[in-house]
């Protein structure tokens, strides 16, 4: 199993929370941005070959050659619109035949989600859509500067359920003025339109983006850590009452419906990333780890694709380390064996010596008979904490 990211850098206008990397237009030049894509895969062939011949893993079941999940991500892939996603789907079944058999997501913004849209998703081999829902209220969807309405995002989770996609649906809470009801109200109207995999994440605010400008000219607030603390618990029981697990510290997903290209990054599956910005992580057997991350924007990266800005091989040891606090993302818990045979420089010993603190203060618990070890129930909160912890 390895998936393969592709980044669209595109975005119709700049929400004023986000800091991802985006280059703001109507019209995308998706013609430059595939000839960079080619030439980032060509420049990196010899790579690629190297990392698809088949290496040896230490779990049996990393040993597959095939890139079975795709995740095209943003940005805005939808701004691509049918055309341009045709182009790149085109592009990407010729270099990886095959690839997304086990899952292929688009990221789609409501106000593209049509069903002109999504028979172009279909028509590439999309199975899935992630979309930028972000909010079912008019004040929310105002605050956040998002430009759908209440009603296009409900149907544009409709229309993608009628076209045969797997839907997945994205929160955003704690945003001012946001309330309990309104978050209950949200997972209702989202699950009634047929979300089966909801995404929650908190509204943080990064220092490069409008939103503190926006602040100081009395426009926006700053979002209130005990607020959002209490609208992540509401989200959280309005989502499992409507039946959906939380199987991930920001996700929820109906039995079945997980995303399976987010839990190779949980699982210590190799992906590869492509497009500015984008991640590329790739395991050897003796448990270390190649890390790579492309240059961040458009025209930096269109110069040179294929270079990355960083590339760091993390030694044995330090891969685990990681791979502790990756792995217990995955709120059902960590398969200590399949841990263990993917990072094999560490022992059982070590992983309880690591841990032990944790498990003393309640948030983390080994459970069937030791074979598993998980964030303790109603702990998720804290995951970050307990990581910085482990990684210490
Ligand atoms: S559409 Fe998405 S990627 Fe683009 S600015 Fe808004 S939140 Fe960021």
């Amino acid at each position: 199993m390895r998936g393969i990211y592709i980044h669209v850098p595109f975005c119709a206008r700049a929400c004023p929370y986000c800091d991802f990397d985006f280059q703001v237009g109507r019209a995308p030049d998706t013609e430059a941005f595939l000839a960079g894509l080619a030439r980032e895969a060509s420049g990196r062939a010899a790579e690629l070959a190297d990392w698809t011949g088949g290496e040896e893993h230490g779990a049996q079941d990393m040993s597959d050659a095939t890139w079975s999940t795709v995740y095209l991500g943003g940005g805005t892939p939808s701004l691509l619109g049918p055309a341009g996603l045709a182009s790149l789907g085109e592009w990407l079944a010729r270099r990886f035949p095959g690839a997304g058999a086990s899952e292929f997501t688009v990221e789609v913004n409501p106000e593209h989600g049509d069903a002109a849209l999504y028979a172009a998703v279909r028509a590439i081999g999309g199975t899935r859509v992630s979309l930028g829902t972000q909010s079912t209220e008019a004040e929310g969807l105002r605050t956040l500067g998002r430009v759908h309405s209440p009603a296009e995002a409900l149907a544009s989770i409709a229309a993608a359920a009628a076209a045969g996609l797997r839907v997945s649906a994205d929160l955003i809470v704690g945003w001012p003025g946001q309330t309990d009801a309104g978050v209950r109200a949200d997972v209702a109207r989202l699950t009634a339109a047929g979300a089966e995999h909801v995404s929650v994440y908190a509204l943080t605010i990064e220092a490069d983006t409008p939103w503190p400008t926006l602040v100081r000219r009395g426009k926006r607030r700053l979002p209130d850590s005990d607020h959002q603390a209490d609208m992540l618990a509401a989200a959280e029981q309005a989502l499992t009452a409507a039946g959906l697990l939380h199987y991930e510290v920001a996700s929820y997903a109906r039995a079945g419906a997980e995303a399976r290209h987010n839990l190779l990054y949980w699982t210590w599956q190799d992906y590869l990333g492509l497009g500015p910005s984008a991640h590329s992580a790739r395991y050897f057997a003796d448990g270390s780890v190649l890390r790579r991350g492309n240059v961040r924007g458009l025209p930096t990266w269109l110069k040179d694709p294929s270079t990355p800005a960083e590339a760091e091989r993390l030694t044995p040891e330090a891969a685990a380390t990681e791979g502790l606090w990756t792995g217990l993302r995955d709120l059902r818990g960590l398969d200590v064996a399949a841990y263990l045979r993917r990072f094999p420089a560490v022992t059982r010993a070590w992983i309880e010596q690591r841990t032990r603190r944790q498990v003393a203060r309640g948030n983390l618990e080994w459970i069937e008979e030791g074979r598993i070890l998980r964030i303790a129930p109603g702990r998720w909160y804290w995951h970050d904490a307990v990581a910085a912890d482990l990684l210490a």
